[in-house]
């Protein structure tokens, strides 16, 4: 912000005039610089709140402020990893990695997203993914194909793409659904059999009800 070439909004992200799906470069040079600050982006409305209107978990409660320990984004990824104990886990609704809900809702958003580059691989990869293809995902799989493109959950950690997929199906349930969740009880995983054993415990409750 301070380099003049844009804001940060409300909802804590950065924002050029393109928007905030931008992308941050650095580099060191060895030459001194004249610091020329000139943003000419707007700064966010008064009256706008949509961002904190739409968040599902209130993890943005107030304007430039985030509380991760309930923001979906960190919860589907680096955090949260036990949806079983977890007070935010029907808030998540059917989002099984990030959350964009904050930057999807503002209208310095609209229209910004420019498809310039194909993404490499992205409609094979786009066929081996569903909800009920990540719950029965081969291990091998998850490590070496799904998680150098989405790094956000550790290799060791791979396991979470299925109590994710497990809880989407939770939170918008199905009954085709039911013969994935049972068969996850049988994982490998314990903490994917776990959540699987949970799920059926609470549908079951549900529908003796
Ligand atoms: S990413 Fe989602 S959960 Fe996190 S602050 Fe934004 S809207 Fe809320
Ligand atoms: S939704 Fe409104 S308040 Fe939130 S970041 Fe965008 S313009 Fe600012």
């Amino acid at each position: 912000m301070k380099a003049g070439i844009g804001e940060i909004r409300k909802n804590n992200f950065f924002y050029t005039e393109k928007g905030s799906w931008v992308f941050l470069e650095a580099w060191l040079v060895d030459k001194e610089f004249e610091h020329i600050s000139q943003s000419t982006a707007k700064a966010c409305p008064a009256s706008c709140s949509l961002c904190i209107k739409n968040c599902p978990t209130g993890s943005l409660s107030a304007p430039y402020t985030m509380n991760h320990l309930s923001c979906v984004s960190c919860l589907t990824t680096f955090q949260g990893w036990d949806w079983t104990s977890d007070k935010y886990q029907p808030q998540t609704g059917d989002w099984i990695f990030g959350c964009e809900n904050c930057q999807d809702a503002c209208p310095f958003n609209h229209n910004a997203w420019v498809e310039e580059e194909a993404y490499p691989g992205l409609d094979k990869l786009g066929e081996k993914i569903s909800l009920e293809k990540l719950v029965e995902m081969d291990y091998d799989f998850l490590r070496d194909t799904i998680q150098p493109k989405f790094w956000y959950i550790p290799k060791d950690k791979v396991w979470k793409w299925k109590t994710n997929a497990l809880n989407s199906m939770l939170n918008n349930y199905h009954p085709r659904y039911y013969p994935y969740i049972e068969k996850a009880c049988n994982d490998q995983d314990e903490h994917v059999r776990r959540m699987a054993h949970w799920i059926i415990s609470r549908l079951n409750n549900s529908s003796s009800d």
